[in-house]
């Protein structure tokens, strides 16, 4: 069995549900100690942190990626038991297999055999893991970390995350910018009363309707060279007591941005009220912003990823900004160059979540090609 292979089923058996690190960071925190690598554990509240560094001064590179698995679903529709790792038809299946054990385990073994050949490297090489990426709130984990990380003046020049990028094949897609996300939760205020009695009534659901109409027709940007245009979407409304005859007072409807650096957050959320004053609502929004838009642009980072993927994976990246949002998200403010790379993600999240053997085996000399190019001569 191969370090990789061996490394990525010992995390796959520990059952790491956010915000539960299971002894991960602790096992290779060991491992990396052993390489000469300088270990510290960040906990905050129940979630596990761990920064792991070799070296010292600039650049700083740093693998990024999380411990912490999402749960599994009835484990009866699993063909097999998703914390107990097997291997079958050339795959490796168990929980955290794409997403993201086994990038977690190669982005180890890239950097154990990156410091034995290069000892005297530049600068310094780096690991940072969370147990809380998965879970809603993301506040005790990398967000929290890099605020620690601003009071000490620790920067970040390089940062490669090890989550599921590619969609087909190993290396087709790279991941270099995320959408921003924002979400408002509206309420409209009608008055209450009797379905028969217009006249004594305002209702919240005529009022509202063509307001969210206007809201999904409206064009917010034309998206850019990185990005494309802002998209809105109504994801939840409700009004209505359930009885037929009475008017409701209020409606209430959820909708998300998830925008690009077009525009802003504060310019959604001004022009969002701007239209739903313009329908004279009486109106209250609940705004949550969890996540900026960012884009490394082409320079020396996407310029590594593209030649070592080319050289490892044999196949020219599309670079993207699509999916959801990551913790690559606290990491750009720091005015770190950041890229996703990493295993196909068909299976993330899913019943029988697996990774390609062939895939894992490439990733650490694919992760370890990345920081020699731009870390290896002393
Ligand atoms: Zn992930």
């Amino acid at each position: 069995m191969s370090d990789v292979l061996n490394l990525a089923c010992e995390l796959i058996r520990r059952r790491s549900l956010t915000p539960d690190d299971a002894g991960c960071q602790v096992l290779i925190g060991e491992r990396l100690q052993c390489a000469g690598f300088a270990i510290e554990h960040l906990r905050y509240g129940d979630v596990s942190n761990l920064w792991a560094t070799h070296g010292d001064g600039d650049p700083v590179f740093a693998f990024l990626g999380h411990t912490d698995v999402v749960p599994t679903g009835p484990e009866s529709d699993w063909a097999s038991a998703p914390f107990e790792p097997v291997i079958r038809d050339g795959r490796l299946y168990g929980r955290g297999a794409a997403d993201m054990k086994s990038g977690v385990a190669a982005m180890t073994v890239a950097l154990e055999q990156f410091v034995a050949a290069h000892p005297d490297h530049r600068g310094t090489v780096a690991l940072l893991l969370t147990s809380d990426e998965e879970g809603p709130l993301n506040r005790d984990g990398v967000r929290r970390v890099v605020e620690e990380f601003r009071r000490r003046g620790q920067r970040i020049d390089f940062c490669v995350v090890g989550e599921p990028s590619s969609a087909e094949k190993l290396g087709d897609i790279v991941r270099v910018g995320r959408r921003g996300s924002l979400s408002g939760s509206l309420t409209v205020r009608g008055v209450q009363g009797h379905v028969a009695y217009p006249d004594k009534v305002r209702n919240p659901i005529h009022l509202a309707a063509p307001a969210l109409a206007e809201l999904a027709a409206t064009r917010w940007d034309e998206g850019n060279a990185e990005f494309p245009p802002t998209s809105f979407q109504v994801s939840n409304v409700h009004a209505g007591t359930g009885a037929l005859n009475v008017v409701p007072g209020t409606l209430e409807a959820k909708f998300n941005f998830r925008f690009c650096t077009a525009s802003t957050a504060q310019s959604l959320r001004e022009r969002t009220e701007a239209i739903l004053r313009r329908h004279k609502l009486d109106f209250a929004i609940d705004w949550n912003l969890s996540g900026e838009p960012f884009a490394t642009s082409a320079g020396k980072l996407r310029g590594a990823v593209e030649a070592a993927t080319k050289a490892i994976c044999a196949i020219a990246p599309r670079a993207d900004t699509g999916g959801g949002t990551s913790d690559a998200r606290f990491i750009a403010p720091l005015g770190a160059e950041v890229v996703e790379v990493g295993p196909v993600n068909a299976s993330i999240h899913k019943i029988d979540e697996h990774v390609a053997l062939d895939d894992l085996e490439k990733l650490p000399g694919w992760y370890r090609r990345i920081v020699e190019t731009l870390l290896a001569d002393g």
